[in-house]
């Protein structure tokens, strides 16, 4: 079993890297892969919208990241639902942005905790906090690949450059085969032309990285997580679940392909 770990990543904010990680996992999970979610956002809200109380997490991905004698095995929440695991998050996570500057390999704790793990598993998505710091560094240098949520919206490109940058410099000093895998629309709205002259403007960006697939603005994949439901449980005939379905068939093919979109 070949595993693919993928850092979903944007540090612009509110673009839709929790949403397309959950439900992304969900029918990864639901198409019969092994899936691991860790939530690597102190927001915790992978974590909260897969139904988990952060608030009542014990150890997390904290005491993962910053002690070595916290396994990850001892964390993981194996079987949240058939196929799917979580490694949570809780708030103290915001302070390993500053604690893993004074640690040995700051820059590697996630590649290690995932060495220990990854047989297990056949997809591995990584829920990036919204900034370019050390805890999205890890996540970039333990990944095959990045996933890139882009709103649908004018400034969708603004600061792209800064994150293309970042995964360039990851590449050439700390993790040689991460690449930029694949670019997903979110929250596209159908009906307004700026959509969908944005739409364009991102194919022309991306032309060989973009998701066919656009997920629409869809009311039911924002309820879904005040219910700690993913849209396969809260709604599995919207709009939303069908398009996220979509996705992870497009992951699947694109994955089993990677090495030749590497060479
Ligand atoms: P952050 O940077 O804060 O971690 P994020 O990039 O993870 O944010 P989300 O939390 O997934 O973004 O989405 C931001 C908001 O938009 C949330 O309220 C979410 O429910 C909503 N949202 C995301 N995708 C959609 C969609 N396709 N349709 C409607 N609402 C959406
Ligand atoms: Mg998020």
């Amino acid at each position: 079993m070949t595993t693919r770990i993928f850092a979903i990543a944007n540090q612009k904010g509110g673009v839709g890297k929790t949403t397309s990680t959950i439900n992304l996992a969900a029918f990864l999970a639901n198409a019969g892969r092994k899936t691991l979610v860790i939530d690597l956002d102190p927001q915790s809200n992978t974590t909260t919208g897969l139904g988990v109380d952060s608030h009542a997490v014990g150890a997390s991905i904290y005491e993962v990241l910053v002690n070595e004698s916290v396994k990850p095995g001892d964390v993981i929440r194996k079987e949240i639902r058939p196929n799917l695991a979580l490694l949570p998050a809780k708030v103290d996570l915001y302070a390993a942005d500053i604690e893993l500057v004074y640690l040995d390999n700051r820059e590697y704790r996630m590649r290690h905790i995932l060495d220990q793990i990854r047989n297990d598993y056949e997809f591995i998505l990584i829920d990036c906090p919204p900034s370019l710091g050390l805890l999205t560094v890890n996540a970039l240098t333990a990944a095959d690949g990045v996933i890139l949520p882009l709103q649908c919206e004018y400034f969708a490109l603004e600061g792209m450059q800064q994150l293309l940058n970042t995964i360039r410099l990851v590449r050439d000093r700390l993790n040689n085969k991460v690449m930029l895998f694949g670019v997903v629309l979110t929250m596209f709205d159908s009906r307004t032309n700026l959509a969908t002259e944005v739409v364009t403007e991102i194919s022309q960006h991306f032309p060989k990285e973009k998701f066919d697939t656009l997920i629409p603005r869809n009311i039911r994949l924002s309820e879904a997580p005040s219910y700690g439901r993913t849209i396969l449980e809260h709604d599995p005939r919207s709009p939303g679940a069908l398009a996220y379905q979509k996705l992870a068939e497009e992951v699947i093919a694109r994955a089993a392909n990677m090495e030749s979109l590497n060479a």
